[in-house]
């Protein structure tokens, strides 16, 4: 643990009016009132906040803050009273402290509703002094550096997920790169662990490849620069694991060159010096069409400034380049905590002063703070940016419902309760109707109107975005449907009794249900209603003396025997492990997606046909999204089957020799084996082809396609969709 002096030390170093007895009564007071608490780690608790001081000075933010660090947990953890740290440190200090506890709880619950006045209050408490938001990040850095002494996998997936959709949108927010690559990093290697992996072997493998390529590209480069008179430093930089990742999901490609992994970065003395470097670039290499990007004359609005080219570089790779100042450097690293300054002493204190325009939204914020009249509207213009895809809106009583982007009130009428949902008769949106499918806004107040008689209409689901709201769309549609088909099947059933002057009793029913391979009376009513079983072979299975009768008498109406749909359906129903079929219907796989035991899959019902099931993502659905009619849920009885099913793999593979010798090796090394394959596309330097793969589940087809990824002859593996 860092010692009392060697924290003031550290200060001192870079701030010559450290505030010396301030740190040195913090670090004492925080020390005894965490006392002999522990950290998941076993360490004494009193290090955290020590850590979190160390990250800060790391900053060379100022005694107030580092003070603060050292306090920001003993409110929420200890016996200590925001009052008490008023009284020992003074205002300035307490408000800090106060705004970091605050920001705490700011957290994704799982209810997903905080009241408003909370939220309201965490807003402000984080704009009011941005001090207070950089203890939080620091806060949350060294618990995300830690991470991996918590023992409950829940809460290590919570925090990590909470680090990637608060916290390192926050960083990258106010400009701090350095710690948003960290903590999206460091959230990475929880939420998505296999995927993580995956990109590692990959960066080892493409580096081992292309090593002191790297280190030849940054020499060239100097060089280029330094005959051009230009002094600069040039560093080759690895991206990291996450950006790579995201790259991967957003472009849907494989990264294949050094130039996907690697940053060129060259650091000069003036601005002046960064439009001559990159004329020296463009002069001596071709410029990639579409990379370059002027971020010193119009800046990013967190304030970051840089030239950005992509060039046809040395070593024949295509590589990109960023080109800045180094006090741009400094900013582009670590943001609002680069400009960190005081005005002189006496003069409006503790008011941080950070460079005009560049953190103007902290101002707009600040303003629209003090100037909106009504807390919607402020909530509204803040626009919360940093839940890009969500939006926050407001139960009458201030509830606040988060839903994504594009939701409607009829999600958020499921998002409030089921039977909210399900009884909705119309709403309004700050006091005025609209119609149901408008989307909602951030800050919108919404109030469902409900009726005991309503029903949810199959018309909702073309529209509504949650899957909460389309669960309960489809499952009442389908009991509803399902009621239709009873009510019918007992009436079909009650004519072919009458009709030979038959009662019918449900004690009749009841003695035929296994016979007929009903579950019950109401199953066979259903079956009888869809037309699987005929009104007259539950009365042949009643009575059989009257099929004797019949025999005897051709002029009989003509027996219709078990319904080849019903001989199909039996068959169907024990050999195919889904649950949520109706009983009777012959199931088919689509040919388009190919589902595998493990996927999520849909069912898609055709007159005469049966179902189709497709997986949850296939293209073909499309084709359906008119007729939520014909949508069944289905799920797999068991993840995985004895039976083999078959994968198909779209896969592109250079044209080398031996690249298709060996991905059939691979293959039969997963103990898949191949059972059709075509190509789509051939061309001199690849070829694209369809591969179908018999396997036993998901699972199994996954770890097939993470042994071809890791093959460098074949560039791109995606399951078949559609
Ligand atoms: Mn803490």
């Amino acid at each position: 643990m860092m010692r009392q002096f060697e924290l003031v030390e550290r200060v001192a170093a870079y701030e010559p009016a450290v505030n010396e007895d301030l740190l040195n009564r913090a670090y004492v007071y925080a020390m005894q009132k965490h006392g002999t608490q522990t950290r998941a780690s076993g360490d004494p608790y009193f290090s955290h906040p020590l850590e979190v001081a160390g990250i800060l000075t790391g900053l060379r933010l100022d005694s107030a803050s580092i003070a603060t660090a050292l306090l920001h947990d003993v409110v929420e953890d200890t016996d200590a009273t925001l009052e008490e740290i008023e009284r020992s440190f003074g205002a300035e200090i307490a408000r800090l402290v106060d705004g970091v506890t605050k920001l705490g709880k700011l957290e994704l619950q799982s209810e997903q509703s905080k009241h408003a006045e909370n939220f309201r209050k965490l807003l402000l408490a984080m704009s009011e002094d941005i001090r207070v938001l950089l203890v939080k990040l620091a806060d949350r850095l060294h618990n995300m550096q830690t991470l991996h002494y918590v023992r409950s996998p829940e809460k290590r997936s919570r925090v990590a997920r909470e680090t990637m959709e608060i916290y390192a949108p926050l960083a990258e927010r106010i400009g701090m790169q350095r710690f948003k690559d960290e903590l999206e990093d460091l959230a990475f290697q929880y939420l998505y662990p296999e995927a993580r992996e995956s990109v590692m072997a990959r960066l080892a493998y493409l580096e081992d490849e292309g090593g002191d390529l790297t280190q030849k590209i940054v020499e060239r480069l100097r060089r280029d620069l330094a005959e051009e008179g230009i002094e600069a430093a040039v560093f080759g930089r690895r991206k990291s694991p996450f950006s790579i990742w995201r790259k991967m999901q957003r472009r849907d490609v494989a990264f294949e060159q050094l130039a996907d992994i690697m940053a060129f970065r060259i650091i000069v003395d003036s601005a002046g010096d960064c439009y001559r470097a990159l004329g020296v670039l463009h002069g001596r290499y071709s410029v990639l069409p579409g990379r370059f990007k002027d971020y010193i004359s119009v800046p990013k609005p967190n304030g970051y400034r840089s030239l950005h080219t992509g060039i046809f570089g040395p070593e024949r790779q295509r590589i990109e380049v960023q080109i800045r100042t180094r006090d741009m450097h400094e900013i582009a690293e670590y943001g609002v905590a680069a400009h960190w300054h005081y005005k002189e002493k006496g003069d409006r204190k503790d008011a941080p002063q950070w460079e005009g325009r560049q953190y103007g939204w902290v101002r707009e914020l600040l303003e629209i703070l003090e100037h909106a009249s009504n807390p919607d509207e402020f909530l509204e213009h803040t626009k919360l940016e940093m839940f890009q895809d969500q939006v926050f809106c407001f139960t009458p009583r201030g509830e606040l419902i988060a839903l994504p982007r594009g939701a409607t009130p009829i999600d958020f009428a499921y998002a409030v309760h089921s039977e909210v949902g399900n009884t909705c008769v119309g709403a309004k949106v700050n006091a005025r109707m609209v119609p149901l499918r408008t989307g909602l806004k951030n800050g919108d107040q919404v109030e469902v109107i409900t009726s005991k008689a309503q029903r949810p209409s199959p018309d909702w689901e073309n529209f509504v975005v949650t899957g909460k709201a389309k669960s309960n769309i489809r499952r009442f549609i389908r009991q509803e449907q399902r009621q239709q088909f009873t009510q019918l099947g007992r009436q079909i059933i009650e004519k072919a009794f009458r009709k030979e002057g038959y009662d019918l009793t449900e004690k009749a029913l009841q003695s035929v249900l296994k016979k007929l391979q009903a579950a019950n009376v109401e199953d066979l009513d259903a079956l009888v209603g869809q037309g699987h079983i005929s009104g007259r072979e539950v009365l042949l299975a009643v009575v059989p003396a009257l099929r004797e009768k019949e025999r005897e008498s051709k002029k009989n109406q003509k027996v219709v025997p078990l319904s080849r749909a019903r001989k199909k359906k039996n068959a169907g129903h024990v050999a195919v492990p889904i649950k949520g079929l109706i009983p009777g219907m012959a199931v088919h796989f689509a040919n388009c997606c190919h589902p595998l035991p493990g996927d999520r899959i849909v069912g898609i019902v055709t007159t005469g046909k049966g179902v189709t099931v497709h997986t949850i993502d296939c293209d073909t659905l499309a084709n359906f999204h008119d007729a939520p009619e014909r949508w069944v849920d289905l799920a797999w009885e068991t993840e995985s089957s004895e039976e083999p099913f078959i994968g198909r793999l779209h896969l592109i593979v250079t044209n080398e020799p031996g690249a298709l010798g060996s991905l059939s090796t691979v293959i039969g090394k997963s103990a898949g084996n191949i059972t059709n394959l075509k190509f789509t596309n051939r061309k001199t330097d690849f070829f694209e082809m369809l591969v179908d793969i018999e396997v036993t589940d998901v699972k199994h087809l996954s770890n097939i396609v993470a042994a071809l990824r890791s093959m460098p002859a074949i560039s791109s593996v995606e399951r078949a969709r559609g």
